[in-house]
């Protein structure tokens, strides 16, 4: 692929603005040894070549605006354009982060009313007593909340260290729960799910050491966890908490509320049950929320309405774990979850479950014939998958890459072979899926055929088959020119 450098031709400009102000403020106070004794090595082109170079650019970028994109467990749902103009409107975008600091909060009500509200709306939302804003993604909020876990226990003069996980959840479940100090104890699952025995065996064995369980519902196996309420009460019963990860809470959206099942500890992704875009690693929103008896540990600051219903943030919480992100957290993720709350309202926020369910199913039940479904019933907002005769999901994702689709989660979870994870998210259309279990009928009877083909797609991107080792480990990051 050319890049801009590639473009520069010696004395090329676009029109400039003359002459340049910023040099010469800067030569009159900067001291002589920090000016640039040449010009910086940047590329010259004209104001054509940016534009044409960098829209090209563009169009390669994969995005749900472009293209359907069912990347399982991370729910590339499309971002409704409404969101976009809120997060532009100039009242918020021209705020400065440190006027929340400056006479508490007294020059940006505005964007405080916003975060209040979306605390109490997720309350409503999950069931939960309190919310914290902070955490600035999922791993995020799972560190919260295992430390206030930490903090709970710590409290009442307590020694635990251990924390129960099952073997099909996410790898960032085991690296929260070692960070916040725990020692991480595996919980074997059974037919996908959580098997209660596992449970009461790790009760026997370890006691009063255990702090809590963490557990992801519906699971990342796209199923539906059906003993929550036995599970629940057993780890109530050595008074362990039960932190719940509500990644996949776009499954369960004004059906169920974690609260109201028992559940201690909460996180949600804003970036994806409340839509904001997320490809390429941010930015993201991990709000936490807690029961009653856990507030006094929720990180500092905290928000609140006072009396004359002005905004005001609060730092005087002797038992809490401290401040967690800078701020009080992404704004602009935050802003987007009010703007989808606020259009979607509670009728329309049940429907998201139902849609995403329905699609999933959709798609799990036209696929039946197509690949190997392990957990064949009912499943929940995603579905787990092997790639059929022999063939290997790696090479069915690439096929479906050149047929313009982006592929689903593969490799992930661990517990199944060749595993794909499709996620088609409630915002496509019965078309598109049909397109999309069309392509992959075509993928897997033509990779029958003719293996060593499937094996070298995808053909005619900008990138085909890497080596991923390679690529991993002798990165190459310079361009040779
Ligand atoms: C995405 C995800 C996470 C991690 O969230 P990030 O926002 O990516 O840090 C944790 N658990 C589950 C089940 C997830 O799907």
């Amino acid at each position: 692929m050319e890049t801009i450098y590639s473009k520069s031709v010696p004395g090329r400009r676009t029109t400039g603005l003359a002459p340049d102000p910023v040099k010469e403020g800067a030569a009159a106070f900067l001291p002589e040894g920090c000016l640039r004794k040449g010009l910086p090595g940047l590329p010259e082109c004209s104001e054509l070549d940016v534009v044409r170079h960098f829209t090209q650019l563009a169009s390669k970028n994969f995005s749900v605006d472009g293209n359907f994109y069912p990347l399982g467990s991370c729910t590339m749902k499309y971002d409704p354009k409404i969101n976009e103009v809120a997060a532009g409107l100039t009242g918020f975008t021209s705020l400065h982060p440190m006027l929340a600091q400056l006479a508490n909060g007294q020059g940006c009500q505005g964007a405080m009313h916003v975060l209040y509200t979306l605390e109490r709306s997720l309350c409503a939302i999950t069931g939960m007593e309190a919310f914290t804003l902070q955490p600035m993604a999922g791993a995020n909020g799972e560190f919260t909340g295992v430390a206030i876990i930490a903090a709970y226990h710590k409290s009442l003069g307590r020694d635990r260290r251990i924390m129960l996980i099952p073997d099909a959840a996410h790898g960032t479940n085991p690296a929260s729960a070692a960070m916040a100090g725990f020692t991480v104890v595996e919980l074997p699952s059974k037919d996908g799910m959580i098997d209660p025995e596992a449970i009461r065996a790790a009760i026997e064995k370890y006691g009063d050491s255990i702090a809590g369980l963490m557990m992801t519902c519906p699971n990342t196996l796209g199923l539906m966890e059906v003993h929550v309420k036995e599970i629940v009460e057993l780890l109530h019963g050595i008074d362990a908490l039960v932190y719940y990860d509500g990644a996949n809470m776009n499954a369960i959206l004004g059906k169920m509320r974690v609260g109201d099942a028992g559940f201690d500890v909460v996180h949600l992704n804003l970036h994806k049950t409340f839509a904001t875009p997320h490809g390429g690693g941010g930015p993201g929103a991990g709000p936490v929320g807690v029961c009653e008896r856990l507030i006094p540990f929720l990180p500092s600051p905290r928000i609140t309405r006072k009396a004359d219903g002005s905004y005001e943030f609060l730092t005087d919480a002797p038992q809490s774990i401290g401040k967690i992100g800078p701020f009080y957290g992404s704004f602009g993720v935050l802003l987007r979850a009010m703007a989808y709350i606020w259009r979607l309202g509670g009728e329309g926020l049940e429907r998201v479950a139902e849609y995403a369910v329905l699609n999933a199913n959709y798609m799990r039940v036209k696929l039946k014939d197509v690949l190997d479904i392990p957990y064949d019933r009912l499943c929940m907002h995603e579905f787990v998958a092997s790639a059929p005769h022999g063939l290997r999901a790696l090479d069915l994702a690439k096929g479906l890459l050149e047929r313009g689709f982006h592929a689903p989660t593969i490799y992930f979870p661990l517990l199944v072979h060749e595993c794909l994870m499709p996620e088609p998210t409630e915002t496509e259309s019965k078309q598109t899926l049909d397109a999309f279990c069309d392509a992959l009928a075509d993928i897997v009877a033509k990779g029958r055929e003719h293996p060593e083909e499937l094996a070298a797609a995808p053909h005619g991107l900008p990138v085909t088959r890497m080596d991923e080792t390679e690529a991993a480990r002798g990165m190459h990051l310079t361009e040779d020119m």
